[in-house]
């Protein structure tokens, strides 16, 4: 069975990614685990320190960017970073499984161009951002102004989908899932 190798999943937000990552990492084939990013932003309910992310105060943050403990990091808000932890990718690789990233589109294409063939980066993308628009506005958490500006950040990062190894459209669901899985499954296979 391989291991040590990365894949990067990277999409703009409403288009399923998180739904994605938490069916395929179930496939025992896949031999998968999340790598678990440092972050300065609060935790949501149910959120935990070590399962969802690392939450660190911006000043350990910091340490961590002083002490090249990161393998990248993005502001991905006004004032919330998040970041690779060099520890976890070496953790998960050590213990004979293969990474999972879910990441910005910046840290996706970064990490790319780190680890080279060791990694596959892959992104998600909607049907068109019309269908994105209305998948957010059912969603109902977003006011006229926060879905303009998601709309607008999403039409941005996919200018960027160009540059990933695969792009998976998430028209159905449970489609996107399965041409998800085929892809992973050939690339640790190899
Ligand atoms: P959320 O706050 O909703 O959990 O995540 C917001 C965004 O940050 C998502 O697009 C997620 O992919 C991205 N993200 C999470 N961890 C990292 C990381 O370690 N590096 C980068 N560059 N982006 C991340």
């Amino acid at each position: 069975m391989s291991k040590g190798k990365l894949i990067i999943l990277s999409a703009p937000s409403g288009c399923g990614k998180s739904t994605i990552i938490g069916e395929i990492i179930k496939n025992p084939s896949l031999n998968l685990a999340f790598s678990i990013s440092a972050t300065t932003r609060l935790p949501r309910e149910g959120e935990k320190h070590g399962v969802n992310y690392y939450f660190l105060s911006v000043d350990e943050f910091q340490e961590a960017i002083n002490n090249n403990e990161l393998v990248e990091y993005e502001e991905v808000y006004p004032g919330r970073y998040y970041g690779t932890l060099k520890k976890e990718i070496e953790r998960i690789c050590d213990s004979g499984k293969n990474v999972i990233l879910d990441i910005d589109v910046k840290g996706g294409i970064n990490v790319k161009s780190q680890y080279g063939d060791k990694a596959l980066s892959i992104f998600i993308k909607p049907p068109c951002v019309e269908v994105l628009r209305e998948r957010l506005l059912n969603r109902g958490t977003e006011t006229a102004e926060s879905l303009a500006e998601r709309v607008g950040k999403a039409e941005y990062e996919i200018s960027f989908s160009k540059e990933f190894d695969c792009i998976v459209i998430n028209d159905k669901l449970s489609e996107a899932i399965a041409e998800t899985e085929t892809i992973i499954s050939e690339f640790v296979n190899k």
